[in-house]
């Protein structure tokens, strides 16, 4: 895949980018394992100083970083803005709890374990490299940053191919901050150049946000060098909703659901399952709240959801509603390729899908949403649990015995009760199977990357 700037909305390259030399690869790390050396020996306090920098210039730039982020991906300019200040705002998060989630604990008083002292403290791994996506390119990269600066790692980011502007300028914020030369590094290389620099030694841990694909390769890579990984993979997020619930919220929140980011989002809910006593009304509401919302230009304020980030993306959405369409699936709206240019495609409702169908299991990362019938909560949590994914789920009733059902049941990472999947920078993040392990943000986030060490004194 080349390493471009492509305009999702008419398909051509703007800009394109050389990968990186060996040997640059190679400065680039050695640069990374230099400024840990005195990255590690820096205070919290220092560290948030510059991490606070950081997000002052972000936050001040963020309308044109939010220019930048729709040219590339093609979200809308209204919801790339919000990402970057979101950004900014984690960024706030770590520097100003980072010291209190890794400052040393006393697990038992140290004479049960015959000790005059005991304390574990929370020390930095060295150079952690993270391979990340390009659906919310600024957010996925920040959610690893901050929390590994913060710890006093240092950084490499591999970015997708597709977003390079969006990695170059994360790699000059940091040091833009104040962050020691070295201290975050965006490479410019291609996926399959990765599993070598997994390889190298110098590098302590690895952490990817992708498909299921590269996240098992990362895996093999990392374990075959018994080396720390974090993998959040993708998502067939259900959103539950029971005949308690308020359906005219809960219908007008599915849109939401399904099409935030053009549905390219690992947390946007892929499977609808409705309770059979309100599916009429919620069907109705539902599609026609679908049918309503049109794709249109992202620069423009006013538009709803933006294209496909690429070409292919679109056209693997497409097949997976043309499979389910051929083996009987009904289209209650949408499904149609458009014609003309750009990587639009329109919100498209199926109902009937059997499991049989390709999209019954795959996941669609586009605005395609498959809403079922179903006779009862179990039913509903079973079909849930029916999956290779586990990451989130939104569960929408008012009944009290029902939402601590749902949150005992359902396999996955979060349960949302009456509201969309969201990520927080105080909340854990990440989910079970092919969903990936290990966490991201909060203090759960932060301690993927550090040393547990003991410290027992006699
Ligand atoms: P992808 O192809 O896996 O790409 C993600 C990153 O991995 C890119 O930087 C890519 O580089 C790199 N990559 C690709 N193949 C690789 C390989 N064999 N070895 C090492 N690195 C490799 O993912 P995508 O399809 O673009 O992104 C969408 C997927 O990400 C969806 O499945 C979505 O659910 C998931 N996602 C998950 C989360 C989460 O938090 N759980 C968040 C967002 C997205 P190139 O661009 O150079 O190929």
């Amino acid at each position: 895949m080349a390493i471009a700037t492509i305009d999702p909305t008419t398909g051509i390259t703007l800009k394109t980018f050389d990968a990186h030399t060996p040997e640059e690869v190679e400065n680039r790390i050695a640069r990374a394992e230099a400024a840990f050396r005195s990255l590690q020996n820096t205070s919290f306090e220092e560290r948030a100083r510059w991490m606070h920098k950081a997000a002052d210039i972000l936050e001040s730039e963020a309308d044109e970083v939010a220019r930048l982020i729709a040219t590339e991906m093609g979200k809308t300019l209204t919801t790339a803005k919000y990402e970057a200040l979101k950004s900014a705002t984690g960024m706030r998060h770590f520097a100003d709890h980072a010291q209190r989630y890794l400052s040393p604990e006393t697990p038992v008083p140290a004479s049960e374990v015959n000790a005059s002292n005991l304390h574990v403290q929370f020390d930095p791994l060295g150079v952690v490299l993270a391979v990340m996506p390009w659906n919310y390119p600024l957010w996925q990269a920040v959610r690893f940053a901050a929390p590994a600066l913060m710890a006093g790692n240092t950084g490499l980011l591999k970015h997708a191919s597709n977003v390079p502007q969006c990695a170059l300028y994360l790699g000059d914020l940091f040091a833009r901050g104040g962050f020691p030369e070295g201290a975050f590094q965006t490479l410019l290389v291609e996926g399959k150049d990765v599993i070598p620099l997994v390889d190298d030694a110098r590098i302590r841990a690895v952490t990817l946000t992708g498909s299921v694909a590269a996240g098992s390769a990362i895996a093999e890579a990392a374990g075959r060098n018994i080396k720390r990984s974090v993998l959040e993979l993708g998502g067939m997020d259900v959103f539950i909703v029971m005949p308690s619930a308020d359906i005219e919220k809960a219908a007008a929140q599915a849109v939401i659901a399904r099409l935030q980011n053009s549905g390219q989002s690992c947390i946007a809910a892929k499977r609808f399952y409705v309770h059979e006593d309100v599916y009429d009304r919620f069907e109705h509401l539902f599609v026609t709240g679908m049918a309503e919302t049109v794709a249109g230009d992202p620069l423009d304020e006013s538009t709803s959801f933006g294209p496909l980030a690429t070409e292919r993306g679109r056209q693997d959405v497409h097949e997976l509603v043309r499979d389910a369409r051929e083996k009987g699936a009904a289209v209650q709206c949408g499904g149609e390729m458009p014609e003309g240019e750009g990587w639009y495609y329109p919100a498209t409702v199926l109902t009937g899908v059997t499991e049989n169908m390709r999209i019954y299991r795959e996941e669609c990362f586009g605005p395609v949403a498959c809403l079922y019938k179903v006779s009862s909560l179990q039913e509903a949590i079973a079909l849930s649990n029916d999956s290779d994914f586990g990451l989130s789920s939104s569960v929408w009733t008012n009944d009290e015995t029902e939402a601590t059902e749902a949150a005992r049941s359902i396999e996955a990472g979060g349960v949302f009760i009456n509201g969309l999947t969201a990520s927080f920078p105080a909340v854990p993040f990440g989910g079970l199977k092919d969903s990936g392990y290990g966490r991201e943000l909060s203090a759960y986030g932060i301690r993927e990357f550090v040393n547990i060490k003991t410290v027992w004194t006699a």
